[in-house]
């Protein structure tokens, strides 16, 4: 098969996080008889300073024609002082909005063999963890309706949480999809002892759940349970399901639990099989360029894109196992040395995981 990928390379470390992911898909091609053909387009700081725009149209038609987007990081001291508007984040925004993305997914993985590096007590965390957070990314509170005043009490504000059932059961269908490729286990996170919005969540999800992925096992947990969880027993968990606002929170709540920016990859996705796919951490102006970054947050962010977008499961765990074997093996970044291990470059820690594909 062949497939067209957009690749946004942007500022800072981007390029060359993103020269090692293509590596490593080049190698996936070869390997199962794939095709891939890359097309880069600027986006953020470098578009700024070539089309004066951080999303240049170009840039939005090539996405829209691609099967799917790869994004390396924008941004950097250079551009810190424009407009809010011509800032290079604005294109990260843009381009969400333009692809009608309207979920993300954080897995949060913590490697065995990087348990030390966890904040958490390596017992609770020795065999690895993996929590996949899938969180709505365009409703709820932070777009619901808000206000502010003055009354008996002096000034106030408020926002609203709204939810409607169409809203949910697009995300719980993201959800699902990914359950099914895994354990067909599904925690959705709500706060229905107290609010109306998450009463109808729980509601939609199970009905959603029963009526077209009968085989997922449902369970609900309360937020503030959730909150507890992750830092006291985080293996119990798959795949998790939740609100804009909950998913925001708990996203990098779980983030912390692997304790490393460098390792964690994201993507987006919407109605369509194309998403954009990107690693959680910047564009790290103080390192770039110097072949010191960890690449591995991008090559697994290429490897989500080839499980969600493509379907290619067997591919994606051939990048997955690569990365536990150089990992087993000894190779590190700067970011995640440790003593006695031996310390690579992006460029090296790329090569290594291709050739164990
Ligand atoms: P950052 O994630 O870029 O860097 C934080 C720290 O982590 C730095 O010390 C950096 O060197 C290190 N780091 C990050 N990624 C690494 C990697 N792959 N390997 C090794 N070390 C890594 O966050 P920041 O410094 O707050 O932001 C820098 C720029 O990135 C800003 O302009 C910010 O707006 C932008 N930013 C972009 C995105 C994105 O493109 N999605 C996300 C966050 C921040």
């Amino acid at each position: 098969m062949k497939y067209n990928i957009a690749v946004l390379d942007g500022d800072g470390i981007g390029p060359e996080i993103c020269a090692g992911a293509i590596k490593v898909l080049e190698k996936v091609a070869q390997k199962y008889g794939h095709e891939f053909a890359f097309s880069h387009y600027p986006i953020g700081g470098c578009a700024i300073d070539t089309f004066g725009d951080p999303l240049p149209q170009e840039t939005i038609d090539g996405c829209l024609a691609s099967d799917s987007v790869l994004l390396g990081a924008v941004g950097g001291y250079k551009w810190d002082n424009l407009p809010v508007d011509i800032r290079p984040e604005k294109g990260l925004l843009r381009i969400r909005k333009a692809m009608e993305l309207y979920s993300n997914i954080r897995p949060a993985k913590l490697w065995k063999s990087l348990a030390k590096a966890s904040p958490l007590k390596y017992e609770l965390v020795k065999d690895g963890v993996e929590i996949i957070i899938v969180r709505e990314l365009t409703g709820g509170i932070y777009f619901g309706e808000r206000g502010s005043g003055t009354g008996d009490m002096g000034d106030f504000a408020w926002d609203t949480e709204k939810y409607s059932v169409k809203e949910i059961e697009r995300i719980t269908r993201i959800a699902c999809e990914l359950a099914v490729k895994r354990g067909k286990k599904l925690v959705s996170v709500d706060k229905a002892n107290v609010l109306e919005s998450s009463r109808l969540w729980r509601k939609t999800v199970h009905e959603y759940c029963a009526k077209n992925y009968p085989q997922i096992e449902v369970q609900d947990v309360l937020v503030d349970n959730m909150a507890m969880q992750i830092v006291k027993n985080p293996s119990q968990f798959d795949v998790v399901v939740t609100s804009n606002i909950f998913g925001d929170i708990l996203s990098d709540e779980a983030a912390q639990v692997t304790g490393s920016i460098g390792m964690l990859a994201s993507s987006s996705l919407g109605d369509t099989k194309r998403g954009l796919y990107e690693p959680i951490h910047g564009s790290a102006p103080d390192i770039a360029g110097r072949d010191i970054a960890n690449p591995i947050a991008t090559i697994l962010a290429a490897a989500m894109m080839l499980r969600d977008s493509f379907d290619l499961v067997k591919e994606y765990a051939a990048i997955e196992i690569a990365i536990q074997k150089v990992l087993d093996e000894g190779y590190r970044t700067a970011d995640i040395m440790e003593d006695g291990k031996t310390q690579v470059g992006c460029r090296k820690m790329a090569e290594l995981i291709a050739e164990h594909i």
